[in-house]
């Protein structure tokens, strides 16, 4: 018995002693600013789709505002909203000035890192593009913990999901104009576009994302069901019908989940038409007119 009591201890020093190593090179990862923002490591090959932007700028460095003051706590704010909202706890937030700071970026350890170029760029779209983009970066988080989406079926599909999720928040504690809503999207889309080469999906994926997002706003929804949602309502898109197929053999629906089906029922050409780039940005803008939020 002693014998294995000793084997024991011995295991355990050997277990401790290889957890500590490991335990280094995640410190750096966890706290960003025990590095300059340019060197702030990268989360390798797979992290690719998550990235915004190339790396900060090598001039760029750590700041307690960007922009203002009211900008700052602005972007603070709804940061902490949508963590809320999603039922997570809050991200940690780091700021970073100068130049090579026009990216916002969410990283698989916990935290998310806003620039003031890029700021800068968002605020004249007003708030509700703050919103979205603060929103779309606490999505991946919420991702993040989750491992959604469930069902990849492009290599940006972890993209689009986050749009939804920007949707989604920005109906339900931003606005209910959704000429607003679909103008700050547009925005984010145009700048993330011109960054990351197209991994953030085109032009018609990004906007029926979004819209997605929007539609499924005026329910209360868990981050389960917008994942569960997304997925459905994303793939009768690529794959049209497969929504239809869908209803046949989901025969014990809530009431609330034969609502939303009934209402995207009614969505589904117009959903297409957006994901196919066959609607003008005219009609794409105009004001839906939307349902009060249900709470
Ligand atoms: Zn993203």
């Amino acid at each position: 018995m002693k014998k294995f009591k000793i084997l024991f201890l011995f295991l355990l020093t050997v277990f401790l002693q290889n957890c500590d190593n490991t335990d280094e090179s995640i410190d750096a990862l966890e706290d960003p600013t025990t590095l300059s923002p340019s060197e702030v490591i990268s989360e390798g090959a797979n992290a690719t789709p998550y990235q915004f932007d190339s790396d900060w700028g090598a001039n760029s460095y750590w700041a307690s505002t960007i922009v203002s003051t009211y900008w700052t706590n602005i972007l603070k704010g709804h940061h902490a909203n949508a963590a809320s909202t999603f039922g997570i706890s809050e991200p940690r937030l780091y700021l970073i000035g100068g130049s090579g700071s026009n990216n916002a970026k969410s990283y698989h350890a916990g935290y998310v890192l806003w620039g003031e170029q890029f700021l800068d760029l968002a605020n004249n779209y007003g708030t509700t593009a703050v919103a979205y983009i603060a929103a779309h970066e606490v999505g991946h988080q919420v991702q993040f913990q989750n491992n959604y989406p469930s069902k990849r079926y492009q290599t940006n599909t972890i993209e689009l999901q986050a749009d939804c999720f920007a949707g989604y928040y920005v109906r339900r504690k931003v606005t209910a104009n959704s000429t607003n809503h679909s103008r700050a999207a547009n925005f984010a889309y145009s700048i993330g576009e011109n960054i990351t080469n197209g991994t953030h999906g085109s032009k018609g994926q990004r906007r029926a994302s979004t819209r997605i997002g929007l539609y499924l706003g005026k329910w209360n929804l868990t981050n389960a069901q917008i994942d569960y949602y997304f997925d459905r309502y994303y793939a009768n898109l690529i794959y049209p019908g497969t929504f239809n197929n869908y209803y046949g053999k989901d025969s014990q629906l809530t009431k609330v989940e034969k609502e939303i089906f009934d209402f995207f029922s009614t969505k589904t050409e117009e959903l297409s038409r957006i994901y196919n780039e066959e609607m003008s940005d005219e009609e794409y803008f105009k004001d839906l007119k939307l349902d009060p939020i249900q709470s």
